[in-house]
């Protein structure tokens, strides 16, 4: 039976391009970037031409790209780090209801500490309307933080327009883009951010590395102390061969992003198309149009997401409901939740998020599969 991995927003495959890129850095190209002999400086001009690769595709400068442990580290590096920077500028933080728990639970942090935040409510579409947040803005913000695209139904937020927003009243703004670097282009000027997240494992490269873009003249508090590494912003010795991967990612994602992008659009659609065709009452969770290309969220009424993706896993199938973070638990997403889903259908949603290691007969193959699941499911269904 082949294997079909539909979960690419949990985490992806490292690229076997990425693997021999870092391959070297294991054990023959193995220096410490800090020490200043040839061992160290051999190793510290690769990591410099990884640091380069984010920055050319986020069209940074390489300054402002600071390497982190993973992509929650990134947000909360950014949040917490500008709280503290700029506690005497005010205390006040805006995020939205959406967020990933990284975000999320960096803010309920602060609180703790004395931080006020509003958490902004989207539409049924997952969207967040700008005006709300012009209107949430006092004199004591310090911070905006809205997620690019959303990593349960892959709503993109019109960050452009909330940076400018932003930028009108003097405040800083952070995006979480995990879900969207190398898969839709993330200029940081085009985008009016002064601070974003990634993640590599989002990207084909490994677990365990991340970044932080950190706009020139931006103060950020670091979360770890030690040594001067990354320009005193995180101490610890880089995880070398890992961050030599997600370069790798990073060059690799700017070269294909947008070919791929539109072959992904194009099974996804088929995808859906091939459910609805096939069976009744599926609804979208989601913005029709403002999507991410690989992100297709579906409610099947009257049946438990949970029984769905254990019976698609019986047949090779993987797929997730709400987020990694809340499966196990029956406890319905907090995304559906703010976007006004009935409780039916949030406990009914299952996310298919397509990548590089999907065709057009993984599509058939699944929707082949479903049908029937969802017939036997529905028959026991005290709903039904
Ligand atoms: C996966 C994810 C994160 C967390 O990144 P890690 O590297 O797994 O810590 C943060 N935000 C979003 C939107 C994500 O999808």
């Amino acid at each position: 039976m082949k294997k079909i991995y539909l979960d690419h927003n949990a985490t992806t495959p490292v690229d076997p391009r990425v693997l021999t890129a870092m391959h070297p850095y294991f054990s023959e190209v193995f220096g410490n970037p800090s020490s200043i002999h040839a061992f160290g400086r051999e190793a510290k001009e690769a990591l410099e031409r990884a640091r380069g690769r984010i920055a050319h595709l986020l069209r940074a400068g390489e300054r402002e790209i600071c390497f982190t442990g993973s992509g929650t580290e990134a947000d909360n590096m950014a949040i917490k780090g500008v709280a503290h920077s700029y506690r005497n500028k005010g205390d006040h933080l805006i995020t939205s209801q959406i967020e990933h728990h990284a975000v999320l639970a960096s803010c309920a942090y602060l609180e703790k500490e004395g931080f006020r935040v509003t958490y902004l409510p989207v539409d049924g579409t997952g969207r967040v309307d700008p005006d709300d947040v012009r209107k949430a803005i006092t004199d004591h913000t310090i911070l905006i933080t809205i997620m690019h695209a959303n990593n349960e139904v892959g709503t993109i937020q019109a960050i452009p327009e909330i940076g400018r927003i932003a930028r009108e009243h003097g405040v800083l703004f952070h995006t979480d883009a995990v879900q969207t670097a190398g898969k839709l282009p993330v200029d940081v000027d085009a985008l009016n951010v002064d601070l974003l997240s990634l993640s590599g494992h989002k990207i084909y490269a490994p677990k365990g590395v991340g970044a932080l873009y950190i706009r020139k003249g931006t103060k950020i508090t670091p979360l770890i102390h030690g040594g001067h590494h990354e320009h005193g912003r995180r101490a610890g010795t880089e995880n070398l061969a890992s961050l030599v991967g997600l370069g790798k990612a990073a060059e690799i994602a700017g070269a294909e992003r947008a070919e791929e992008y539109k072959r992904l659009t194009k099974l996804r659609d088929a995808l859906h198309k091939k459910i609805t065709d096939r069976i009744e009452r599926v609804f979208l969770n989601g913005h029709p149009t403002q999507r991410i290309a690989n992100t297709l969220n579906l409610s099947f009424a009257a049946v438990e997401g949970e029984s769905i993706i254990l019976s698609l896993d019986m047949e090779g199938i993987a797929v997730a409901s709400g987020s990694a973070c809340t499966s196990g638990s029956l406890e319905s997403s907090h995304v559906l939740n703010a976007m006004g889903i009935i409780p039916e259908l949030t406990q009914s949603s299952v996310r298919f998020s397509l990548g590089r290691t999907n065709t057009p007969e993984d599509m058939e193959t699944v929707a082949e599969a479903l049908p029937p699941i969802i017939e036997r499911l529905r028959a026991m269904s005290p709903l039904t």
